[in-house]
């Protein structure tokens, strides 16, 4: 069985109704067919006018006359006057029955109907639903719950008497309560019939003929960027509808629910077009479907509801986007985003802009197309890896201030990766390296020859023989391709920017100093003044938060500040070697010698004496810091050295805490440009990631 549903601007006029035969004849075609249908656009709204009114007549006469311009166009000779005769009956009776009044116009159109397909020569048989839609009794003229196993029996029964036909057609929307009072199913309500009708046979094509194309993002006419939604689950079709979505009346989706019929949402002004399917094959993949709005004519507020598919994994994302989408429009919401199961995101307007609220949600979720796809490949699957990969998800990959959309293709800590990617990515894709290889930066240029984009977070990729990283960059520039860093000294913090933007312009740097080890930072500063725990505590506790190297003492030797203070220096034009660093370690040549065990131990013994050096910095003001330092002597050569320093209360280094890290760059007279900030952290490195491949 094929049920086919018609609303009213379907039927609305004779050339309509004639696009209403052409689909009937496909079907038909196929199969028997039940053909449901609304009144004629307007007829029902009319009727209610037609019963509060006092004077009628004038408004009886106009809807009158709409339903016989349609018969004498559809209908020649004796067809035309018996159906102008029936129409005429129908509407002398329409003033007799106020309380059910709204039920004639159902009655009118599909009477035409069932006429018009006789005489296109089907085997027609016009069904009273009013005998086959069985509610209980309800309030007015809506009635209660439907009883759908009576109903279903009746409709069989129905259909089952009439052997011979081969095209059923039924009124919508009316029905008839265990009192015997005809009802209706409520506004809109012939989807609910058409659902109602479908679920009473074991295998049926249940298609709802509106005139748009299928369930859609947004209502079209609200938002024209709105696309038709190809596939959804009941539930979220049910949310939609009973949110404010007008294309189906929310209660039709539960009998096909109930009997897994799928219902298919077709645009009868476009035939070809497939519509939307709703059933269960999409429940549950996580997707945004759309955003409808309910308005409260008494508050004048509108409540607007985007509706996903599968609980939306960052529940604070959604709120947020949907937050600053309005925003961005200049819209205030009244109250605060509100959830239902994570499936239905709320926010109330005042009427007035719910239009333009419905179009910003609509463009914040829906109107990806024009942000452009970057994939990213990521090598290095460890604590920033996966926190670049959240964000990315958190954000569904949309970054729509910068006009992108990233996509990780691939994450893994594989020795073979970054050859991988040299053998599948696309050119302009990016290449982030978060891994603490030592040899990974041997893939860069041919990545980059293959316009492979690189991101690196990795300090040892940089922190090579010159002219290595001289042929990096120079590859990057070559192929037109980028080739940042940012991340490998100070994280999201923009040093190395400052610094090649000094450099570039005029007088050069003439020094940069930093505080650029955190671990170190995190020990030392965690030490001054207070003192409540030992060295070798506060040590292997940054140890344990994942601040140190594997063995704490590279950092105390001063190996990472290395790696940094070459990448700060070669930023600022001069082409260090790591030989050319002076170090001091922080700690003597015994500390270096044995294993990590022994290393704390001997710590321990000498905690003492890290007390009495503190106290004796305290009594005369000065705190000692682990500064890196590059300096351009009288004569114009760069001097560079890692060690401690001792600092006053005037220096930018002297108040410090925990990871925070300090770079300070002189260039010509000017006062230094301090850049002080967080410096640790795998969120701010994902984050200083995300910048590079977005900028
Ligand atoms: N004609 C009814 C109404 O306008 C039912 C329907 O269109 O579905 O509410
Ligand atoms: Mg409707």
């Amino acid at each position: 069985m094929i049920v086919l549903k018609f609303g009213g601007s379907s039927v609305a006029s004779a050339t309509a109704m004639s696009r209403v035969l052409d689909i009937v004849e496909q079907a038909a075609a196929k199969d028997r067919v039940i053909l449901i249908s609304s009144a004629i656009s307007g007829c029902t709204d009319a009727l209610i006018q037609i019963g509060k009114s006092e004077d009628s007549e004038q408004l009886i006469n106009a809807l009158r006359d709409r339903h016989l311009a349609i018969i004498s166009r559809l209908f020649t000779g004796a067809e035309r006057a018996e159906a102008i005769g029936d129409c005429r009956t129908t509407f002398s009776e329409i003033r007799c029955i106020p309380p059910v009044i709204e039920s004639f116009g159902e009655l009118l159109s599909t009477r035409i109907l069932a006429r018009k397909l006789s005489c296109e020569g089907y085997k027609t048989q016009w069904l009273d639903s009013r005998d086959l839609v069985l509610t209980a009794p309800g309030s007015g003229s809506v009635g209660g719950p439907v009883d759908l196993e009576a109903s279903c029996s009746a409709i069989r029964a129905a259909v089952d008497a009439h052997p011979e036909a081969r095209v059923f057609v039924a009124p919508g929307f009316i029905a008839r309560d265990t009192k015997g009072n005809v009802t209706t199913l409520g506004r809109g309500g012939s989807d609910y019939s058409a659902s109602i009708f479908a679920a009473a046979f074991d295998s049926v094509d249940l298609q709802i003929w509106t005139d748009v194309p299928g369930i859609m993002t947004a209502n079209p006419k609200v938002v024209p960027a709105a696309r038709t939604i190809p596939e959804i689950s009941y539930r979220a079709a049910f949310d939609m509808a009973r949110y404010g979505a007008k294309v189906l009346y929310a209660p039709a989706v539960e009998p096909a629910r109930l009997r897994g019929i799928a219902i298919n949402i077709r645009n009868t002004f476009d035939p070809g077009h497939p519509g939307t399917v709703i059933s269960d094959r999409s429940a549950g993949v996580r997707e945004w479907k759309g955003v409808s709005s309910v308005d409260d004519a008494l508050e004048g507020t509108s409540r607007i509801c985007l509706t996903g598919e599968g609980p939306s994994t960052g529940k604070s994302v959604a709120a947020r986007r949907i937050s600053t989408a309005l925003r961005d429009a200049g819209i205030k919401p009244l109250g605060d985003v509100e959830t239902e199961g994570g499936v239905n995101w709320f926010i109330t307007v005042r009427t007035n802009v719910a239009k333009n609220a419905v179009a910003a949600i609509h463009r914040e979720f829906f109107e990806e197309r024009t942000l452009s796809l970057i994939d990213v490949y990521v090598a290095g699957n460890g604590a920033v890896g996966q926190a670049l990969k959240s964000i990315v998800d958190g954000n569904d990959g949309k970054f729509p201030s910068a006009g992108k959309r990233l996509r990780i293709v691939e994450i893994s800590s594989d020795h073979g990766f970054a050859e991988h990617v040299l053998s599948v990515a696309r050119s302009r894709s990016v290449f982030v390296d978060c891994t603490d290889s030592e040899d990974i930066w041997r893939w860069f240029v041919p990545l980059l020859q293959a316009g492979v984009n690189i991101v690196c977070s990795n300090r040892r990729s940089l922190a090579i023989p010159y002219v290595e990283y001289a042929a990096i960059k120079n590859a990057a520039a070559e192929n037109g391709c980028f080739f940042r860093y940012d991340t490998t000294v100070g994280n999201a913090l923009p040093i190395l920017q400052s610094i090649s933007d000094g450099a570039n312009c005029g007088d050069g740097v003439s020094l940069i100093e930093a505080v650029v080890s955190c671990t170190l930072n995190y020990v030392i500063t965690g030490y001054d003044g207070v003192r409540r725990e030992t060295f070798a505590t506060l040590l292997r506790k940054a140890q344990e938060e994942g601040l140190t190297e594997h063995d704490p003492r590279t950092d105390l030797g001063g190996r990472d500040a290395l790696r940094k203070l070459l990448i700060l220096s070669r930023e600022a034009g001069v082409p260090l070697e790591e030989k050319d660093v002076e170090i001091v370690p922080m700690l003597g040549p015994e500390y270096f010698e044995g294993s990590v065990e022994d290393f704390y131990r001997k710590l321990d013994e000498n905690e003492k004496l890290f007390v009495q050096r503190e106290d004796e910095l305290d009594a005369i003001g000065m705190r000692q810091r682990f500064v890196a330092s590059l300096r351009r002597e009288d004569d114009g050569c760069y001097r560079a050295q890692i060690r401690m320093q001792l600092v006053g209360i005037d220096s930018p280094f002297y108040w410090i805490s925990g990871t925070e890290n300090v770079t300070v760059i002189h260039s010509g007279d000017a006062y230094p440009l301090v850049i002080k900030g967080s410096g640790e952290g795998a969120h701010l490195a994902a984050r200083g990631i995300i910048r590079n491949i977005l900028q």
